[in-house]
């Protein structure tokens, strides 16, 4: 299975596809986490994208599509894929495009996850995450059950520089910016499923599995 999940940041592509992750044979690909992590370690990526990770903006394209060009052929993507923040610009869609068609790949569905945007800012501005192992809480909507610290490996959780309110209302103008005309893109191409908030009592995931027609 191959998968795109579209969104604003804060829409819950991360918490989906750690969902999709932990129930089907795919490997969850995230370019932001990617570029938290080189960051982190300080490596030549990490420390070419931090800037415009801590202001909100995107990641110049060259860079970003070299290493998914990278990431794609690792082995552990034979199996399939949910990419969780790629591609965020119609170039990049068109440069996904070309590499899947080499290596003979097709989509089985590109997924908009539709959320109001005074309730992304809500979520966004509640999100902590783990600094061990990248779980999302959120201090209002699910929060920890052990308080300031993860309670799955005890990590200490944070607020990530780019949750700060200033940078999420200029990453939803980069958002609306750049990222919507990928959502015309697939959609003229009639490939886009919109999946709505879920109704009270069923979960994102059963959602996706409905609307996408995917099930195990
Ligand atoms: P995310 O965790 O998906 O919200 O991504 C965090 C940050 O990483 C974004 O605000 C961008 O600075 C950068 N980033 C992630 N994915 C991309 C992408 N596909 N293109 C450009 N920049 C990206």
């Amino acid at each position: 299975m191959r998968l795109i999940l579209i969104g604003s940041p804060g829409a819950g592509k991360g918490t989906l596809a750690a969902e999709i992750e932990a129930k089907y044979p795919v490997v969850h690909i995230s370019t932001g986490d990617i570029f938290r992590e080189n960051v982190k370690h300080e490596t030549p990526l990490g420390r070419k994208a931090q800037h415009y990770l801590e202001t909100g903006q995107l990641v110049p394209d060259d860079i970003v599509i070299a290493m998914m060009e990278d990431r794609l052929i690792e082995p552990d993507c034979a199996g399939g894929f949910v990419l969780d923040g790629f591609p965020r610009t119609v170039h990049q869609a068109e440069v996904l495009e070309k590499m899947l068609e080499r290596h003979g790949l097709h989509l089985d569905a590109v997924v908009l996850l539709d959320v109001r945007e005074d309730i992304v800012v809500k979520r966004l501005s509640g999100r902590r995450m783990c600094r061990c192992c990248g779980a999302i809480y959120n201090v209002e909507f699910r929060p920890s059950a052990a308080g300031d610290r993860c309670e799955k490996c005890g990590g200490e959780l944070y607020q990530r520089k780019d949750d700060e309110e200033s940078v999420i209302r200029n990453r939803l103008k980069v958002y609306n910016q750049q990222t919507q005309p990928v959502i015309s893109y697939y959609e003229k191409k009639k490939m886009l499923t919109r999946l709505p908030s879920p109704p009270s009592g069923h979960t994102l995931l059963e959602g996706l599995e409905q609307a996408a027609g995917i099930a195990e």
